[in-house]
């Protein structure tokens, strides 16, 4: 079991501001008080009791730790020091302040798959790396890709988030539904052993994206969503896709595959000639393919409008139910902060996964606003994906 630094962290920290919120989590800023380095602080809050709902185990949040404790690499983010207090476990992590990549290139007045495959080589290599290890991120989404700073030419990749992920070597069969519905492979939809091959089909969907801003398997709802991955339903429509190469096409083709078999690995599409061409000619074509840029900052600009629907109505859910939850409505996350999304039900669905999908996925994106509902002033997460 992970070991935790039995300590204050105000005692080595200056707290800031924050900077980001996740499931159970807030991180804030921080600067180290000897040396005064400035790092991330993860607040994770530790689940009260055996059957609550609210928090993370100890368990969970010790074999985050672990995996983080394990890896090192230039595009995952480094793990400083972990400390642990009653109810809650401090993660310091390595500032990473450029924000997230889809953010940075939605700015960008134009942008060609040269450019794009820039990023997605250093993604892969964070994900060979991890693969090697025997470690699946099982999250791999825009939230969770990150710059380690804007102001360089090519700014450095950063994986972050590694709530989800697992260490295969140490299970026979591992199975799961978490995860966001619209990057999870179909082997997560239908509750199939896992492997490394999940992240390979949400890389094959994050691309997909990347290039056109449309996102390949997104439905009216959610359940349309799982169903259309899980029948591995999408095409490359001429107005999304009409500035695309043939080679950046295949790439994705041979990532959003049904059966993780014949899926390529994350070796293997680093080697893909979109990523590596094997002639100037192919160099040339990528170069000369752009990514459709207008279609991505709509898809972005609509990531907000549907940021704000989903708080309205998660402002309503609340403020019915508000008043009549008392378990664990004192419990907070961090100062003062009271109810959060994490009251918010999962949508009924008549599919035997969707819904337990459905319910990780309105977790996992959670992004935090404050607003008022009844005169009572609450913590609403909102949904933060990028459709
Ligand atoms: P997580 O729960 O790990 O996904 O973190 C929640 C959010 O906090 C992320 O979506 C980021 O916006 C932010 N964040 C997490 N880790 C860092 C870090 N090391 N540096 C800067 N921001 C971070």
């Amino acid at each position: 079991m992970a070991e935790f630094k039995q300590a204050r962290v105000e005692e080595y920290y200056e707290i800031g501001e924050e900077i980001g919120s996740g499931q159970f989590a807030v991180v804030r800023k921080c600067q180290e008080h000897h040396g005064g380095t400035e790092y991330a602080a993860k607040f994770v809050r530790k689940r009260r009791h055996a059957g609550g709902r609210r928090g993370l185990t100890r368990e969970d949040i010790a074999r985050e730790v672990d995996i983080l404790r394990e890896v090192q690499h230039p595009n995952i983010v480094y793990l400083h020091e972990v400390f642990e207090a009653k109810d809650i476990v401090v993660l310091i992590f390595e500032l990473v302040s450029g924000g997230e990549l889809f953010d940075f290139l939605a700015q960008k007045e134009s942008l060609n798959e040269q450019e794009a495959t820039g990023f997605l080589k250093q993604i892969l290599e964070g994900v060979v790396y991890l693969h090697s290890c025997s470690i699946v991120h099982l999250d791999l989404k825009p939230e969770n890709i990150m710059l380690l700073h804007r102001s360089n030419p090519q700014p450095q990749i950063k994986l972050i988030d590694f709530g989800l992920a697992r260490r295969l070597t140490d299970i026979v069969e591992f199975k799961s539904i978490c995860g966001t519905a619209e990057f999870v492979a179909p082997e997560v939809v239908n509750y199939e052993p896992l492997s490394v091959k999940a992240d390979m089909w949400s890389i094959g969907v994050i691309t997909y994206i990347l290039l056109s801003g449309a996102s390949p398997f997104l439905g009216d709802s959610n359940q349309e969503t799982l169903a259309n991955i899980s029948a591995v339903n999408y095409n490359f429509d001429e107005e999304y896709f009409g500035q695309t190469s043939d080679l950046a096409k295949s790439f994705i083709e041979r990532l959003l595959v049904k059966q993780p078999k014949k899926r390529m690995t994350a070796q293997e599409s680093l080697s893909h000639q979109w990523i590596q061409p094997r002639d100037k000619k192919e160099a040339l074509k990528r170069q000369s393919s752009f990514i459709n840029l207008e279609k991505f900052k709509v898809f972005n600009a609509r990531r907000r409008w549907k940021l704000s629907l989903r708080v309205v109505r998660l402002c309503n859910q609340l403020s019915r139910s508000y008043h009549t939850r008392h378990d664990d409505s004192t419990d907070s996350l961090t100062d003062g902060e009271t109810a959060s999304g994490v009251d918010a039900k999962p949508q009924e669905s008549k599919e035997p996964n969707a819904g337990m999908a459905m319910t990780r996925e309105f977790l996992q994106d959670a992004s935090v606003e404050r607003l008022r509902v009844n005169g009572t002033e609450v913590i609403v997460r909102g949904d933060n994906s990028r459709t």
